[in-house]
């Protein structure tokens, strides 16, 4: 059985221990950050939900609407929609929607894509409080990216 002052001994010692370990890490450089004021690098491979990738002559989309993505997915959550308009040579999407509740990030769009046109988004903090939040309107964001980043050719 242990005495008082053998019991006063060990929590004291227990203490320093503590305040040993609090001290050392108090003087080592921080590993977190002030999420949402400072985030770490995303890694190279990360995989957010997909997106299209803007010419970066045009500004505008590389899709040229051949649904050959749309019939590769899994899932079935991607649906895209073209016409081919007056004096083009090419199709261009006039729909392209991602369900992203579906979607297993497995890379089959991206591969399949003849012109290069999806890609992986660097989009780490999708947030939303209903399903709707999730239904990605991918021509809109692309529309979005020229707005605010336009390329020579969609300043003119
Ligand atoms: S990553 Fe896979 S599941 Fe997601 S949209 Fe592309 S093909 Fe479909
Ligand atoms: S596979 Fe590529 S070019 Fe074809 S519809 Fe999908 S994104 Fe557009």
């Amino acid at each position: 059985m242990k005495t008082p002052l053998r019991e006063l001994w060990t929590g004291f010692r227990s203490l320093l221990t503590g305040m040993r370990v609090t001290l050392t890490q108090f003087f080592k450089p921080p590993v977190t950050v002030p999420y949402p004021y400072a985030t770490l690098p995303i890694p190279e491979r990360y995989r957010g939900h997909i997106e299209l990738v803007r010419d970066p002559e045009t500004g505008m989309s590389l899709c040229v609407a051949c649904k050959s993505c749309e019939k590769a997915c899994p899932s079935g959550c991607i649906v895209v929609e073209g016409i081919k308009r007056e004096g083009d040579k090419k199709k261009s999407p006039t729909v392209f929607t991602v369900d992203f509740t579906r979607c297993s990030l497995c890379g089959s769009c991206v591969e399949v894509c003849p012109t290069e046109a999806l890609r992986f988004s660097r989009r780490y903090n999708l947030a939303g409080t209903d399903r709707e939040a999730y239904f990605l309107d991918l021509l809109k964001r692309l529309q979005a990216q020229a707005a605010s980043t336009p390329t020579p050719a969609t300043k003119a």
